[in-house]
């Protein structure tokens, strides 16, 4: 059965390029995953439709309300018998990573609510409990953009929504590791070489070249997640002595 994903946002326009383009709209296409769309302020109340309120204390800015919110996720659940995982978008909360998109991607139905202005009445987090998830310490003007960004990693997950050309098996932190480098034709460009064993043919030569360069760049550029895959992988350092070290890759920003 197709993922369910419902989104609760104020501006559900925002959605329909992100979802309607490359695998987010294949994997839709291919009955993998459903996308509903509902706007929070359908379900004001007053003249005003209404969403938000100064806050308590005074301060600068607007705070969702409860109310409409709780009707809001009440009314969608119910339009669908499964269970959904709730998850709101919010910069104070657990940073998303693969592992949790891998979690996520193997739920049936998901409810993501995106905030906006100053963020939500704490009582929604408190009576809702739902997942917060941060897509990193920044904080945006809304949460549609990091519901679009979860909804993407976790819909190219699914079972058949990459083609196996494309396949995620190796990709960046798949088993905690970076990706090794990539090189296409020309097999040299202005100078520089695809490195031979690239063009060896031989599979088992290339398969070890491409773990050293995953565990080298893993190393260079993410010293925290080399430490942790040193200790799920105790012998990852003979494998990687087999290859004399490439000095470190430098940034330009
Ligand atoms: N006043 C809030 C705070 O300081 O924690 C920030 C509110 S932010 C301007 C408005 C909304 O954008 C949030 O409710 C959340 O849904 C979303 N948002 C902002 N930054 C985010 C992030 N890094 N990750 C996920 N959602 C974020």
């Amino acid at each position: 059965m197709a993922l369910r994903i419902d989104v609760l946002t104020l501006f559900p326009e925002m959605f329909a390029p992100i979802l309607g383009t490359s695998i987010p709209k294949r994997a839709a296409e291919k009955g993998l995953v459903e996308y509903h769309l509902t706007n929070i302020r359908d379900f004001a109340t007053d003249n005003h439709k209404s969403v938000d309120d100064k806050p308590f204390g005074g301060g600068p800015g607007m705070v969702m309300m409860c109310q409409v919110v709780y009707d809001a996720v009440r009314d969608v659940e119910a339009r669908d018998p499964r269970p959904a995982r709730r998850i709101i978008l919010s910069p104070q909360g657990v940073p998303l990573d693969q592992k949790i998109v891998e979690q996520l991607s193997q739920e049936q139905r998901l409810l993501l609510i995106a905030g906006h202005y100053e963020g939500f009445d704490e009582r929604i987090i408190e009576g809702l409990k739902p997942m917060e998830i941060s897509i990193g310490d920044y904080v945006l003007s809304g949460g549609e953009l990091a519901a679009m960004v979860l909804i993407d990693a976790v819909v190219r997950l699914l079972p058949g929504a990459l083609g196996a050309e494309d396949g995620a098996a190796d990709e960046t932190f798949a088993d905690g590791l970076l990706e090794f480098p990539q090189y296409t034709r020309p097999r040299e460009f202005e100078g520089m070489k695809v490195p031979d064993v690239l063009l060896s043919g031989d599979h088992k030569k290339i398969a070890q070249w491409r773990l050293q360069q995953r565990m080298l760049r893993t190393q260079e550029r993410r010293p925290d997640l080399w430490q942790k895959y040193l200790q799920e992988h105790p012998d990852a350092l003979n494998e990687k002595k087999k290859k004399r070290r490439r000095p470190p890759i430098e940034f330009e920003i």
